[in-house]
């Protein structure tokens, strides 16, 4: 992957200098591998904060935003949904570039990689369930056509809600 210079923090003068920080506005590029819960990055990431160097290591304290697709929980459209998250992480000097890597995040050559921590907090920043609007009648449990477009002649047959999974439920013989 190429590294864009929002991709890496470049953190060399801050490393073993407690109590000096500096300012961190970067918009990185979502990481290559990222797998998010039934939604997609759209826009560009950006990562606002502070890198602050501390006597374990460095310490980013940030808020991430993000633009997502995901889709409503009910008719399924496609929609566009800002999230943040705050970010307090510690990154501390990899001990040896050629061992196993340790978890948690860590620093090499005055750099510190983005990608891990951007991954660990998109994730849980994705939306449970997002809706088209409050009203959104969803798909028609029948015939499967979007409420919000069309009526369906389905709709004066009233299916009990809590017996609609027994019905797909059948004994053998
Ligand atoms: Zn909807
Ligand atoms: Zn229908």
């Amino acid at each position: 992957m190429l590294m864009t210079d929002d991709q890496v923090l470049r953190v060399a003068d801050l490393i073993d200098r407690p109590g000096a920080s500096r300012r961190l506005d970067v918009l990185p590029a979502a990481p290559d591998d990222l797998q998010l819960p039934l939604a997609e990055v759209t826009g560009p990431l950006r990562l606002r904060g502070v890198v602050e160097s501390v006597v374990d290591g460095l310490l980013v304290r940030a808020t991430l935003t993000a633009q997502l697709r995901v889709s409503c929980a009910r008719c399924l459209v496609a929609l566009t949904e800002r999230v943040e998250a705050d970010v307090v992480e510690l990154f501390t000097a990899a001990a040896d570039p050629d061992a196993d890597p340790e978890p948690g995040y860590t620093y090499a050559d005055g750099v510190l990689d983005l990608d891990a921590l951007l991954r660990d907090a998109l994730v849980p920043a994705v939306p449970l369930r997002s809706l088209c609007s409050e009203e959104c009648p969803g798909l028609c449990p029948q015939c499967g056509t979007n409420r919000n477009d069309a009526a369906c002649d389905c709709s004066d047959t009233i299916t009990d809600s809590r017996w609609a999974a027994l019905e797909g439920l059948r004994l053998p013989d």
